[in-house]
């Protein structure tokens, strides 16, 4: 086993250098990854995303056959606007064994070791395929998902796993709780602030809706069982409110943008329907002052919660090369839902502290790269 990183660092600095902000194209640091494979003459597929400016690829190694492991990560980052950072961020800079850089630890840094496994994947006598998938849009919403997963089941034969590698410090996480962002467009009349009866007010109808926020929140609170989360029970929120032009004008419009993170046991869809059956009765109550008035929901983001599995095949293995036999749930999103919806058994793990992730001065340290890489190395050669 080698604990010299050097090949994951020279990569991992390639990568950090691609300003991949999830608004920002990807197509430089795909070329890269391109590139790289093509050194090595390997297989991949790539696909665009609707607007033609970002690319996910796959690429297998090993027999062309069913049954293999996936090995995924997104090459999105967010952005670095308004933080204040140590050295420039999209620099990859060494200081007292830590990496920094934005994407090291979320995930550049499982990204990089990834393509540095590459060389042992090609001389290993691999018995079944393993994949390796770049997604894009990951941190807008898990978008890139979908397409990634409908490449894969077109070009590939289907594996029977997926090892995302968020940063868990190489615990292996088997639940995580399902997301879903909405926004609420009310759109009511304006009018004179001394003439409230000629107008109906965006933000006294959007009250019951706030409302129904933190009375979610606390009944689920009140009724939360001991579990592995924390906290124990769905969390929603109003996180953005705007609306209003002037003190002394009814407000014809007001968008609420609110944040759901709920339970393995529960689905977004009873979520999206409650809140939604609330707009409409909001709907009403706006039509009998103006009656072209109206309450528009959009679902921006819905990512699967990931459900603990019964004897999964990807946590059998991830505990078997980690020996982490702890129950680790978390309370964030990330691909591994959709995986598992799509029928593939599913993990989480990989280097890198979560703490970490979406910070100023993000890095990962020499020993997660580390770890990381043995769990790669040992991923080899269980599939030999
Ligand atoms: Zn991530």
């Amino acid at each position: 086993m080698s604990d010299d990183i050097q090949h994951a660092l020279s990569v991992l600095k390639h990568l950090v250098g691609f300003a991949t902000v999830s608004d920002q194209s990807n197509i430089d640091l795909i070329e890269f990854i391109m590139a790289y494979l093509d050194e090595y003459q390997i297989k991949y597929h790539v696909f665009p995303d609707s607007s033609g400016t970002k690319l996910g690829l796959i690429a297998q190694i090993g027999p062309d056959v069913e049954g293999g492991v996936v090995l995924s990560g997104h090459t999105d980052v967010v952005p670095v606007t308004g933080q204040s950072w140590s050295s420039d961020p999209w620099k990859l800079t060494e200081r007292d064994d830590r990496y920094y850089g934005r994407g090291t630890c979320d995930m550049k840094g499982f990204l990089a070791l990834m393509l540095a496994a590459v060389p042992q994947l090609v001389s290993a006598s691999l018995t079944r395929p393993v994949q390796l998938a770049f997604s894009f849009d990951e941190e807008v919403g898990c978008l890139g998902t979908a397409p990634l997963l409908t490449a894969l089941e077109t070009h590939f034969p289907k594996a029977s796993m997926v090892i995302v590698g968020e940063p868990t410090l190489m615990s292996v996480v088997t639940g995580h709780k399902g997301g879903l962002g909405l926004v609420t467009r009310l759109h009511g009349k304006a009018a004179h602030s001394s003439r409230p009866d000629l107008g109906a007010s965006a933000i006294s109808h959007a009250m019951p809706l706030i409302q129904w926020h933190s009375s979610r929140q606390q009944a689920a609170c009140a009724t939360a069982t001991p579990n592995d989360f924390t906290p124990s029970y769905s969390t929603v929120q109003v996180g953005t409110i705007k609306g209003g032009v002037a003190l002394n004008t009814v407000p014809d419009l007001c968008v609420l943008e609110s944040d759901i993170r709920f339970l393995p046991n529960e689905t977004a869809e009873d979520w999206v329907n409650e809140y939604r059956g609330l707009t409409r009765t909001v709907e009403d109550a706006m039509r009998t002052e103006y009656g072209d008035a109206r309450v528009e929901l959009v679902v921006t983001e819905n990512v699967p919660a990931m459900h603990p599995e019964t004897s999964g095949e990807a946590e059998g293995l991830a505990r078997q090369i980690t020996g982490d036999n702890s129950d680790n749930c978390v309370s964030y999103q990330t691909e591994a839902g959709h995986f598992q919806a799509a029928g593939y058994s599913t993990v989480v793990c990989g280097p890198g502290s979560i703490e970490r992730a979406h910070k100023p001065d993000e890095f990962i340290s020499s020993d997660q790269l580390r770890q990381g890489q043995a769990f790669l190395e040992c991923l080899i050669t269980a599939l030999c």
